[in-house]
């Protein structure tokens, strides 16, 4: 990421959209009686890809292409990074 230049985020209405698709997932997830949280080693690795991301946003620990806080992310086990990173 460029430190010269402020970070940019999503539209609201992209995170918003973003916000309920991940709801969605997790909800229909538990409701099935699946995980609901990933597992720590799962998250730990996350993160780590994430923390090597020209696209993560290191100061808020977010992400610049989905919006989203990574450490509230990172444990939910439907997610996915909207670049196919993991
Ligand atoms: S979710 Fe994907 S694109 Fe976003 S910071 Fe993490 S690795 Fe990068």
């Amino acid at each position: 990421m460029n430190k010269s230049s402020p970070p940019s985020y999503p539209s609201s209405g992209k995170m918003l959209q973003s916000l309920f698709t991940e709801a969605y997932k997790t909800a229909k997830q538990g409701l099935c009686g699946d995980r609901v949280l990933a597992a720590k080693n799962k998250v730990e690795q996350r993160l780590k890809i994430c923390s090597h991301c020209e696209k993560y946003n290191s100061e808020a620990k977010r992400c610049t292409v989905c919006g989203c806080f990574m450490l509230v992310k990172a444990n939910i086990e439907t997610s996915e990074c909207p670049e196919g990173k993991w």
